[in-house]
């Protein structure tokens, strides 16, 4: 008999424009502008100079020219919403996941708003994760490729006295972890007393790991004057509390349906008993093109490493990315999965956020995640900006009651598959 493929995806390649007209006829229904002075923003002091277009969003000639060299062609719904209303200097709350455009949504008005003949750092980004700051910093830096802006990237791991020297040239923009940032402020390294621009990325990320307070201090050292931005997948009570502490009359913009994973990405379960878990992923990833790039979430990093291990014993071309790796061992991971070697990258959930490489095919729950929002994050590195993607999670025998959440939240978008090795 001839063995099916059970993660053969149907492939249509208009999806993506048929989804952008409808959410841009959604948008102009929607948005009804608030009544304010025209121009200009409640703190009266956006100068942007409106020269070109991206989409029907009017932005700078120089940011303009840097999107044409990015090849972003359109605006994405969270940018057609939120780039407008931050550009006229207004505080947002973006209830967003990573993959839908949202550093770009920030990034336009950020860099549009920084005056670079001023040598003060205007701008600030806090953001949960190393990976995070330095994607992010690399997004804002080819958004400002045609501006004299400069931004650094201020994260552990790196070397304090390295970032000490890069900032007797003072940035433009920060980007940065809140430990890391702290401690360059208690040392005089950096001074935020002239921002006029406050970004939280993934705030509900960094109050899970633990950052809530050096957050609010931070905030604390910049002006009262600035304009804040919220960018959050999920918006808990504390969230709630901290944006009513920071946020003026902030406009809410959310993309998508609550934390739902996107309509790009099919989800697929298999009960596979755990000792099967391995000879299960080995006919998985088999099937899948040698293009394809697969990310394994394990629960711990020893897990990681050992299914790593297996895998390439196997022959499979796979390397391990986790909390236990030095930063320069995990950047050179990045680095090399995303130019295609290794097809297969075992994660922990350090992955889960942030990440951002466009051609992950599949999304592989080799242990189940702890929690929906977690599922949902994991599931969130495929499929991102209109391209299809496939989570497949295994349950294995203590993930019964976990799958009952999903089954319940996800319902009839969450398929059972079986594995050949069930098969009679
Ligand atoms: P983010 O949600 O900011 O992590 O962005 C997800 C991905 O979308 C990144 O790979 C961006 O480079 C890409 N991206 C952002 N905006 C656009 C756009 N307007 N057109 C195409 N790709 C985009």
């Amino acid at each position: 008999m001839a063995r099916q493929n059970p993660i053969e995806l149907p492939i249509s390649l208009y999806i993506e424009d048929i989804q952008l007209k409808d959410s841009i006829m959604q948008l102009q229904k929607r948005i009804k502008p608030k009544k304010k002075q025209e121009g200009r923003s409640h703190r009266g002091k956006r100068t942007v100079k409106k020269e070109a277009l991206f989409g029907n969003i009017t932005i700078s000639k120089s940011v303009s020219r840097a999107l044409d060299e990015m090849g972003y062609t359109k605006p994405t719904e969270i940018q057609l919403e939120s780039i407008p209303v931050l550009s006229k200097g207004d505080d947002v709350v973006g209830k967003a996941q990573t993959g839908t455009g949202k550093t770009t949504a920030f990034g336009i008005p950020l860099v549009q708003s920084i005056d670079p003949t001023k040598q003060v750092t205007q701008g600030i980004i806090l953001v949960p994760t190393r990976e995070l700051a330095s994607q992010v910093s690399t997004e804002i830096r080819k958004l400002s490729e045609f501006l004299p802006i400069r931004t650094i990237a201020l994260y552990g791991g790196q070397s304090i006295n390295k970032q000490i020297t890069d900032l007797r040239k003072t940035p433009h923009i920060i980007v940065g972890t809140p430990g890391r940032i702290l401690d360059h402020i208690s040392r005089g390294t950096i001074k935020l007393n002239n921002i006029s621009f406050a970004i939280l990325d993934e705030a509900d990320q960094m109050l899970d790991i633990g950052f809530a307070e050096d957050m609010v201090k931070i905030i604390g050292f910049t002006p009262r004057t600035r304009q804040t931005a919220l960018f959050s997948a999920t918006i808990p009570r504390t969230i709630k509390r901290l944006i009513s502490r920071f946020l003026r009359n902030p406009s809410w913009i959310q993309v998508g349906a609550e934390i739902d994973a996107a309509d790009t990405i099919k989800q697929i379960y298999y009960e596979v008993a755990d000792q099967d878990k391995f000879k299960g992923l080995s006919e998985l990833l088999s099937y899948s093109s040698k293009e394809n790039k697969a990310l394994v979430f394990c629960r711990t990093q020893i897990g990681v490493d050992r299914l790593t291990k297996r895998l390439r014993n196997s022959r499979f071309d796979a390397k391990s990315i986790h909390g236990g790796m030095s930063q320069s061992q995990r950047e050179r991971v990045i680095r090399d999965y995303r130019s295609g070697t290794p097809r297969i990258l075992v994660a922990t959930n350090l992955a889960a956020r942030g990440l951002d490489i466009p051609e992950i095919s599949y999304v592989i729950n080799y242990n189940m995640p702890g929690n929906i929002e977690e599922y949902v994050h994991r599931i969130g590195r495929t499929g991102r900006i209109g391209n299809l993607g496939t989570a497949i999670t295994f349950v294995g025998e203590d993930d019964f009651n976990m799958m009952g959440l999903l089954a319940k939240r996800f319902g009839e978008n969450l398929e059972k598959g079986r594995l050949n090795l069930y098969k009679a």
